[in-house]
């Protein structure tokens, strides 16, 4: 059903739109079409969404219902969690055991369970006398019908971190997954029926940034979620401005790694090996940025190099396959370009740096050292397996160099002294700080950006809160 939309709770045909075409980013083949959805598309999936809103079949069953549909469609997907996760493999080139099936699909199921519990959560709602004679309620309501535009590094979950506190608060949905990436949030939306969430409470429209532009614009969309770049989200928010939505913007980082002269250093290589290598470094999280104190730079440096040439690439059905290509030819050309110019710079390739012969948009791990704090390689978000390392002499230098860049999604630091830690993790301007580990995320706890990372929280009770909108009653009692 790949050429087709899901509007309304069924298969619809696009009216007006193009095609795109699917590629498997291991192979470079085309694997299959989906519609480029047009403005009359995006249109018939509003009035959908609208009806089913404001006709309360979702936004007005108990909180407990809506709980039990979204407990089982994590059930659903459960029960299907290797189709999933082959389907999620062979559009992204994920390896299959170690990615997909190993970490997006099962934290996708818990996500899922998270905000079924969410959704009966009762914080916020709350009663009292502010004034003689009168009684004050502020009641939780759903924002109404929500757009909500998902990037391509994690497709499947980021579909069910958009979906799943908008309809624990209630919302109804127009859900655009990214332009290559559409497969399992298309195949998501038979699982929806069956859990028994209504029609028109979730659709689906594929297609590209005309498509995603058409639903900010769209008048009866009361708040748009995007993940995606710091650029995207910029446009969104101007798009957004006509209308006054609501916005929600999960965007790019460039997490920085600090490690101190007491720190692990084992554990520092290997997690910044996994951390930087992780999805192909195409993580919005990934450890991109590497500080060592003076003392252990040459150290640290050596064993990482050593580390990320052991990593093994390949295709993703193969066994102990830990990364695979990039999403697609222009984003291998846009990593080999930061390198290049990383290069011409004045810094230097410690290992990588370049695309493997053969099929795929394959790129090699990469350390890059020599990088002026300033240069692009350093201050911008790659987005592909690249690491640079730097190094710091003072706790004072650490923190600067940290938090001098745009954006503040995560950061972690890594020592043995508690003090510095929570010295540390205060000063950094960052929406998670990690000590002595980098990556892990939880369903109850918040992921979000500082600066121009974006605002909102994805994950956690907080997720819930921001598609829900406050409203105060006030009662006269005498
Ligand atoms: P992107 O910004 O190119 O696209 C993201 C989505 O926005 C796609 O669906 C795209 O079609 C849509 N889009 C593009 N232009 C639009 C417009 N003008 N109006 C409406 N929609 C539009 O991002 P990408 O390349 O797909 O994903 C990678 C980016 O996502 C990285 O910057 C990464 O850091 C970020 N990301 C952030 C998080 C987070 O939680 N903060 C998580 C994953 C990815």
């Amino acid at each position: 059903m790949s050429n087709k939309l899901w509007i309304d709770g069924q298969w619809v045909d696009s009216k007006g739109g193009g095609i795109l075409a699917i590629e498997n980013p291991a192979t470079g083949e085309k694997i299959a079409e989906v519609i480029d959805a047009s403005r009359e598309d995006i249109d018939r999936a509003v009035v959908a969404a609208r009806q089913a809103f404001y006709d309360g079949r979702w936004s007005k069953l108990t909180p407990g219902q809506r709980s039990l549909a979204i407990w089982r469609l994590a059930d659903l997907l459960q029960a299907n969690i290797e189709e999933f996760a082959r389907l999620e493999s062979e559009n992204t080139g994920k390896p299959y055991q170690f990615v997909s099936l190993g970490a997006d699909m099962p934290f996708a199921v818990d996500n899922l369970r998270f905000f079924a519990a969410a959704a009966r959560d009762t914080h916020g709602n709350s009663a009292g006398e502010y004034m003689k004679g009168y009684t004050s309620m502020f009641r939780r309501e759903p924002v109404g019908v929500v757009g909500q535009i998902a990037p391509w590094n994690y497709p499947l979950m980021m579909a069910i971190w958009k979906i799943g506190p908008a309809l624990a608060a209630g919302c109804t949905i127009v859900l655009k997954p990214a332009p290559t990436t559409p497969l399992t949030t298309l195949k998501l939306g038979e699982l929806i029926a069956a859990a028994g969430i209504p029609a028109g409470v979730v659709n689906i429209v594929t297609g590209g940034n005309d498509t995603g532009q058409a639903i900010v614009e769209h008048p009866d969309v009361r708040m748009v979620s995007l993940t995606g770049s710091s650029n995207t989200g910029k446009k969104l928010m101007k798009t957004a401005a006509d209308t006054l939505k609501r916005v929600h913007l999960e965007l790019g980082g460039k997490a920085p790694f600090i490690v101190f002269d007491d720190a692990d250093l084992d554990a520092v290589t290997a997690v910044a090996t996994l951390t930087s290598t992780f999805n192909t470094g195409q993580d919005c999280t990934a450890a991109t940025r590497l500080y060592v104190q003076e003392k252990q730079v040459g150290k640290v440096t050596e064993a990482l190099v050593e580390a990320m040439r052991s990593v093994k690439v390949g295709m993703p059905f193969e066994n102990g396959v830990q990364m695979g290509p990039l999403i697609s030819n222009i984003q291998r050309e846009r990593v080999k370009g930061f390198v290049e110019r990383a290069k011409a710079g004045g810094a230097k390739i410690l290992t990588g740096g370049g695309a493997p012969a053969g099929k795929g948009y394959y790129f090699e791990p990469t350390v890059i050292s020599d990088a002026d704090q300033k240069a692009e390689i350093i201050q911008s978000e790659v987005f592909g397996p690249v690491l640079t390392v730097s190094s710091f002499k003072s706790e004072d230098e650490a923190v600067r160099l940290g938090n001098d860049v745009l954006y503040g999604l995560a950061a972690s630091l890594w020592t043995k002294d508690i003090g510095r830690a929570m010295r540390i993790s205060s000063e950094l301007e960052f929406g998670t700080v990690w000590i002595n580990d980098h990556i892990p995320l939880t369903s109850e706890t918040p992921h979000g950006g500082f600066k121009q990372s974006g605002f909102g929280k994805d994950l956690s009770a907080e997720a819930v809160g921001d598609y829900q909108i406050t409203k105060h009653v006030m009662v006269k009692n005498s």
